[in-house]
């Protein structure tokens, strides 16, 4: 069992149940973003080959695998979430120290995948499909749900357990096996999760791990006519060149990509409740949330009062180390994260008056982290560069709008439609909002974060292509349909010309 040591650590891949190095020979260095003197570890840099290897050792489970029972391969899930469970603060810990975010909201990540392991397990004994009326007499008609065969993972740093048990373990107990490519910022996340399967007794090569860089191992993976499915997080410019090279191969994608969360708070709403929410929405793992609310449209008439109050609660947050328990906003994950925040922190001088915040945090022990000050601007415009792009930081911008179809339109008028929330007191408002919110998840007098997994997680328009994780219809990205028709009859019967 692997300890997290101060010295790092040269891990290795994971393939037909033996933990190997990697053909190439080259490792990768994962570094702790609070203080990246810290070096976690260092791991595989995987290519094609390793690649390779792993699907022929998912190909050659998979016939096994796909004979074992369903809730059979359900207690299997449910040990796994049993072992998380067990080891949810090592695991907690060494997530904070590998991505940055604090450690109440790492336990949270660890939370979700004991939550998707269990309610996964459970769909071991149900994995329903229909059984329905004939059109015909003495016929029988149903529908199944089958494996696909392989499923390959790409899964990005910033849930880096939730999210990789949100696809394995519906690809898994639905009969397939998997290649799991984690993100190259969190691999020992990865690494700790896939220790834990291996002692829960998937069988080998059930489950694969491959670390290494999306343009060498995530390219592999989709290319590779074996696996029948990818399912894949991360940015929508990744998606769309992911999307592109899939469609070529005509190979079953679920897309999970970029959001622009808003938060609407319309003038009869509780503005410290509103105020709660926006924070934790905005600021929680330093606005790393594909569902972080990084707009608030508010109705100008308590436009100024909502800013102060956030304003006056984003002074007293406290930047640092997120294994220090009273830290409440972490680091950016690495350097070209904190350079692309403060590129849209500088377009955003020119869109909106700069509230608080507007740099970066580098005094005493923060000097060797990528930390940003929790940044605001007010009276951004809707169609603000800030207001329209993902920033993945934590920044905020406040649009004042006159009314609730103003805020609508301009909550929608974004290419993205993750989450979206709404504060008001009005109930008929709040029925409105439920309505016309164009995205996947909506949130009434809450912010836009904070999904449960036995409800469908995911986001229309560009970010995704339709399918979605968790919830029972996270299966539908992992199994085929297919109907059946028993005809015990003894004749000859033709749909929709014998029965007419
Ligand atoms: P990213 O796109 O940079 O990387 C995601 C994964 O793809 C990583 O494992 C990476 O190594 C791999 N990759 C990169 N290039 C590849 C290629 N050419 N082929 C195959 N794989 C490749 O994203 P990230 O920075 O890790 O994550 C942040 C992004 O993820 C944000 O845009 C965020 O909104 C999004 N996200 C979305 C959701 C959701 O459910 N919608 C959830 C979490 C994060």
């Amino acid at each position: 069992m692997t300890e997290v040591a101060a010295d790092p650590t040269t891990y290795q891949l994971f393939i037909a149940g033996r933990w190997v190095d990697g053909v190439g020979g080259a490792t990768f260095e994962s570094v702790n973003p609070a203080d990246t003197r810290d070096v976690v570890g260092r791991f595989q840099a995987g290519t094609p080959a390793d690649v390779a290897m792993a699907v022929r050792a998912a190909d050659m489970a998979s016939p096994a695998w796909k004979a074992t029972p369903a809730p059979k391969r359900g207690e299997i899930l449910y040990r796994f979430g049993a072992l998380m469970a067990q080891h949810k603060e090592r695991l907690a810990r060494a997530m904070t120290r590998e991505m940055g975010k604090v450690l109440a909201e790492a336990r949270g990540d660890v939370q979700e995948g004991i939550d998707i392991a269990f309610l996964m397990a459970g769909e071991g004994r149900r994995m329903s499909g229909d059984t329905v009326p004939s059109e015909l007499p003495d016929k029988w008609a149903m529908s199944i749900r089958q494996p696909l065969g392989i499923a390959g993972i790409v899964t990005p740093w910033n849930f880096p357990m939730a999210i990789p048990c949100w696809k394995m373990m519906p690809a898994l107990v639905a009969g397939n096996t998997v290649v799991f490519k984690p993100s190259s910022d969190a691999p020992l996340c990865a690494t700790l999760l896939v220790e834990l399967m291996d002692e829960a007794g998937f069988p080998a090569g059930v489950v694969n791990l491959v670390t290494g860089a999306g343009g060498d191992v995530g390219n592999a993976i989709i290319d590779n006519p074996d696996i029948r499915v990818v399912s894949f997080t991360g940015s929508s410019e990744t998606g769309r060149a992911i999307g592109e090279r899939a469609g070529r191969r005509l190979k079953r994608l679920s897309l999970e990509l970029g959001g622009k969360n808003a938060v609407v708070v319309l003038k009869d709403a509780d503005l410290d409740l509103a105020t709660d929410g926006i924070l934790w929405s905005a600021f929680g793992t330093t606005g790393q949330r594909c569902t972080a609310c990084s707009r608030v449209i508010v109705d100008r008439a308590v436009a100024d009062d909502l800013v102060a109050r956030l304003e006056a609660r984003t002074r007293t947050l406290k930047l640092g180390s997120g294994l220090d328990e009273t830290v409440d906003v972490g680091p950016l994950v690495n350097a070209p994260a904190a350079a692309k925040v403060e590129r849209y922190v500088e377009t955003g001088r020119h869109e909106g008056e700069l509230v608080i915040g507007g740099a970066r945090a580098t005094g005493g022990d923060l000097a060797h982290g990528h930390f940003f000050a929790p940044t605001i601007f007010h009276g951004v415009a809707p169609m603000a560069t800030i207001a329209q792009e993902e920033i993945f930081g934590p920044v905020l911008s406040v649009i004042p709008v006159d009314g609730y179809d103003e805020a609508m339109t301009a909550a929608n008028q974004v290419k993205f439609g993750l989450s979206a929330s709404v504060f008001t007191r009005d109930v008929n408002t709040a029925f409105r909002a439920m309505r016309d919110f164009e995205t996947g998840i909506v949130y009434i007098n809450a912010g836009t974060t904070g999904a449960e997994t036995h409800l469908p997680f995911g986001g229309w328009k560009d970010t995704g292509n339709g399918h979605r994780e968790a919830g029972h219809v996270a299966l539908d990205t992992f199994t085929e349909w297919k109907a059946i028709y028993v005809d015990f009859s003894g004749k000859l019967q033709r749909a929709q010309i014998d029965n007419q």
